[in-house]
């Protein structure tokens, strides 16, 4: 079909699971020019831009504003309360909480993974075993991934507490609420979480470029007893500023402010619990479709049990190479960029053209879900993939509410 007509030309839609798609208002938010940073509007729109930041995580305590990315947080967060030596307990389901644990080994830390699989939750019961069995508490941290992105698996992080006050262990419990947070649940305070990071470019709607450390009181102890923090990561003045310039340690990121002042109304306006109302209803939306694709032919969601899946970003299995081939058809003929698979199988390997991933994260609605399902079904019909019939019915039927 050499002749046929390409029909990418519209508006594109970025379906990976980060950055999201950019709402206008936070566009034209950051469209301006330089604004002062010594005094005036920018000075006065810190303290109420981080309450609304604690709003969004629900906690009543502390949150560091860094540039940088996801990683800059992790690296941040670890930086604050483990030294050279500390023994840190990665309990992974998925490619980001290996890398968050290597973050920690690159601090000088002493990494035990527990490797729960790709596929599964954290067990929370052998995760209390393991704790059980530190007697001496050398854990000093357990990194937890609220939202592992490359599974797409949700982790019960009040579980995690659960199992550490069941042990009866003192370790900090630090969640990366990263593709999660402004996407599924998240409670820092009532969940009993220390410290909890998260970036500007996943739920939160925002140019990647800044990213947050929430911390409470014990957390704040522990980074009291440190031998040395370094100056940049040092979360203390960042939170507790007698000056403008330590929110940032330095120049402040004038545009990602005004960006994210817009994203933070929105998700006000909208409130968070309907912004999680919204994420459920269009995740359940893609699942359905992928239910009845899946019923014949090769596609599978990765994570089985809908309980465990998260509403920010789905994981899915095609026949090598088929995923691949779907993923580059909708991108070059209509527009739309779904999101590699990441963390599945060796990058480049014959396996890793079977894996691909749905963004559905933050400036998302009923009508794009129906156009990415729509889009997938048109690659899908013209690759000739085998598959259920009726899969957009069913989403339908989800957005629709029947
Ligand atoms: C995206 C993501 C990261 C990494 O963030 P970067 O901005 O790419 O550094 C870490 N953890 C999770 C769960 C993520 O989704």
């Amino acid at each position: 079909m050499s002749s046929r007509t390409n029909l990418s030309q519209g508006r594109g839609y970025l379906a990976i699971p980060g950055p999201s798609v950019m709402p206008e208002a936070v566009l034209n938010a950051m469209h301006r020019p330089a604004p002062n940073i010594y005094a005036g509007e920018l000075v006065d729109m810190m303290p109420p831009l981080m309450q609304d930041l604690r709003d969004v995580a629900r906690t009543q305590h502390h949150v560091a504003m860094y540039i940088g990315n996801g990683h800059g947080a992790w690296e941040a967060s670890l930086s604050n309360v483990i030294s050279p030596g500390d023994k840190v307990l990665v309990p992974a389901t998925g490619r980001f909480g290996i890398g968050w644990g290597e973050m920690a080994t690159g601090l000088g830390a002493d990494v035990e993974v527990m490797d729960f699989g790709k596929q599964s939750a954290m067990d929370l019961a052998r995760i209390e075993e393991r704790l059980k069995a530190d007697t001496a508490h050398e854990i000093k941290a357990v990194l937890a991934v609220h939202v592992d992105t490359s599974t797409s698996v949700v982790n019960d992080i009040a579980g995690v507490r659960a199992a550490l006050d069941s042990a009866g262990h003192p370790a900090l419990l630090m969640a990366d609420c990263i593709a999660s947070l402004a996407c599924d649940r998240f409670e820092m305070d009532a969940w009993g979480v220390d410290v909890m990071v998260t970036g500007c470019q996943k739920g939160l709607m925002v140019p990647p470029g800044v990213s947050f450390v929430f911390f409470n009181d014990r957390a704040a102890e522990v980074r009291a007893s440190m031998p040395r923090v370094s100056r940049f990561w040092d979360w203390e003045p960042r939170a507790n500023p007698e000056e403008f310039y330590q929110y940032h340690c330095g120049t402040a990121p004038t545009h990602h402010i005004y960006g994210l002042r817009a994203a933070l109304d929105m998700i006000k306006a909208e409130t968070i619990e309907a912004v999680w109302d919204r994420h459920t209803i269009l995740s359940r939306a893609v699942w359905a479709a992928c239910d009845v694709w899946g019923s014949e032919g090769t596609l599978a969601l990765n994570i089985a049990d809908p309980a465990l899946r998260s509403h920010a970003v789905t994981s899915l299995r095609l026949q090598a190479p088929q995923a691949t081939q779907l993923r580059e058809w909708v991108q070059e003929n209509i527009g739309l960029t779904l999101g590699i698979g990441l963390g599945m199988a060796e990058p480049g390997s014959p396996e890793s053209h079977g894996f691909f991933r749905l963004g559905h994260m933050g400036h998302v609605n009923g009508q794009m879900i129906m156009g990415m399902l729509g889009g997938m079904e048109a690659g899908m019909a013209a690759l000739d993939i085998k598959r259920g019939t009726g899969a957009l019915d069913a989403a339908a039927k989800v957005i629709g509410g029947v």
